[in-house]
């Protein structure tokens, strides 16, 4: 069956859609590949020797190796390869914008010809090793030592995971209810389903060493203070909580809503008919949010979204890709236009005056010429920040936590990583890269500290 939307109830209004729709329009983006796919994808790749692809993942997944594992009929060594550098490389098969990562720089990616599917064989080999539960480390011996790790992200399992296989005891605390970060409550729906965030969790603490602790906030139940002084390190991967406001009139009015929240919810709602979407809905923002939104409202039974965003296309920090998918589901995306007001009736959306912009003098700037979009829903997608409290003791630039290049920051015994920090790009896998890696530096300050003293003769 088709992906097809519906819009004949007026308003904001669940159930648009026939329920059978529902399934089909929130079904597996890209389904997984079968064996006989699996093979001829593989025997695609040069396995070149500088694999540029290898230095465009920002894990550095050995990605020539893996391929060559799949050519040679092992899966499960492919996935461990994948693996070592990138526990969460199931997730990342599916959520990665590889046309701007690994398969850009795939030498194959050429006018004539197209780059290797490397997120679709990443995603064979992991989901054949985690559908057979195949682990594939263990712990090292119990240093005794003790890590907080806050946040339950694709920053902070990474890190717990690195951290609990030198033989560290690490607690997770999380502030939500559930585990996963933005792989539960962010990604789209069609990109993780069958509950794959949660089975991706299970799967990375199996290797013991890691407790979670829900509802346990950081600024809220917990200080910085409690934590330096009960563990012997912290590694902070909080993610950005905080949602930019557009601060223009009419923002109060009911139907405005932040895009994230919206995901939030289709992400936990076992059924997608009781959630309620507009019949014309405008989404502002240029990147993943935004079209994640929009594709999803469009999906709900939306008649007509429009995204808004207030540069070109070039600008647009959602890819090329991205964009090619939210015009093929029906979004209309245009540029160069910036909100002026909301306009209400009633209490509610009606509409929102949009003006034109350009770049004067190298600067974005109101032309002057306005003009009003009828909207009944109105995403805010405009960007995330940083928000926790009691954090004052660490070095901030731009909002984000300053770092070193180990994941140190400015505090003795507190390392950082993911969004929260102010390196790399607020990606899946660059969070990956860094819980890793922070986990990697902890881990010599903490076995520097337990080694033998020396035996003086
Ligand atoms: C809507 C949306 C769609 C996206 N789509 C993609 C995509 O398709 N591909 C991609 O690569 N990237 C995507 N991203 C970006 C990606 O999700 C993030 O870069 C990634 O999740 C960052 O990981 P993190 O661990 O740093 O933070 P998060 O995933 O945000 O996790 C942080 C965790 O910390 C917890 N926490 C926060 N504050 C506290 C506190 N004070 N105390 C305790 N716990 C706390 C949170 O509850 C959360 O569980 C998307 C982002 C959004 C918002
Ligand atoms: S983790 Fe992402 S960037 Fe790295 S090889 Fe896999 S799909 Fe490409």
């Amino acid at each position: 069956m088709e992906r097809l939307g519906s819009g004949h109830l007026a308003g904001i209004a669940a159930g648009r859609l026939p329920d059978a729709q529902y399934e089909v329009n929130f079904a597996d983006l890209h389904p997984r590949l079968d064996k006989h796919e699996a093979l001829v994808a593989a025997d695609r790749c040069y396995f070149c020797y500088d694999a540029p692809c290898m230095t465009a993942c920002p894990t550095a997944i050995d990605i020539p190796l893996f391929i060559r594992q799949i050519s040679t009929g092992n899966p499960l060594g492919s996935a461990k390869t994948i693996f070592d550098q990138n526990i969460l490389g199931g997730m990342c098969a599916r959520v990665c914008p590889a046309e701007t990562l690994c398969e850009q720089a795939c030498v194959r990616n050429t006018a004539e010809d197209r780059p290797v599917e490397i997120g679709k064989l990443q995603r064979y080999a992991t989901d054949i090793a985690m559908e057979a539960d195949r682990q594939f480390y263990s712990r090292a011996n119990p240093t005794g030592k003790t890590v907080a790790v806050v946040g339950a992200g694709p920053a902070g399992l990474a890190a717990a995971h690195r951290l609990a296989m030198h033989g560290h005891e690490v607690t997770i605390l999380e502030a939500r209810e559930k585990s996963g970060g933005l792989n539960e409550y962010g990604i789209a729906t069609y990109k993780a389903v069958d509950d794959f965030a949660q089975r991706e969790v299970d799967y990375v603490t199996a290797i013991g060493g890691i407790t979670i602790q829900h509802g346990q906030a950081l600024g809220r139940e917990l200080t910085l203070a409690d934590l330096t002084a009960r563990f012997d390190a912290v590694f902070l991967g909080m993610g950005l909580q905080g949602v930019n406001g557009l601060g223009i009139e009419g923002e109060d009015l009911t139907g405005v809503e932040d895009a994230v929240d919206f995901i939030a919810a289709l992400r936990q709602a076992k059924d997608k008919s009781v959630l309620p979407i507009g019949r014309r809905v405008v989404v502002l923002g240029g990147g993943m949010t935004a079209i994640d939104a929009a594709i999803q409202a469009k999906l709900l039974g939306a008649e007509e979204v429009t995204i808004c965003y207030r540069r070109g296309k070039e600008n647009m920090n959602a890819s090329g890709y991205e964009q090619d998918l939210a015009a093929a589901n029906g979004v209309i995306i245009r540029h160069w236009l910036a909100p002026k007001k909301i306009i209400g009736k009633d209490g509610a959306v009606a509409g929102i005056e949009v003006e034109y912009t350009a770049m004067t003098d190298g600067r974005l700037a109101g032309t002057g010429e306005t003009g009003i979009l009828a909207a009944d829903q109105i995403f805010k997608a405009i960007g995330q920040s940083f928000s926790a409290s009691g954090l004052g003791a660490l070095q901030f630039e731009k909002g984000k936590i300053v770092v070193d290049g180990e994941g140190r920051t400015s505090m003795n015994g507190v390392w950082a990583g993911g969004d929260c920090v102010d390196v790399g790009e607020d990606l899946t896998v660059s969070a990956v890269a860094q819980g890793r890696d922070a986990a990697e530096s902890i881990n010599r300050v903490l076995a520097a500290q337990t080694q033998p003293a020396f035996a003086v003769a």
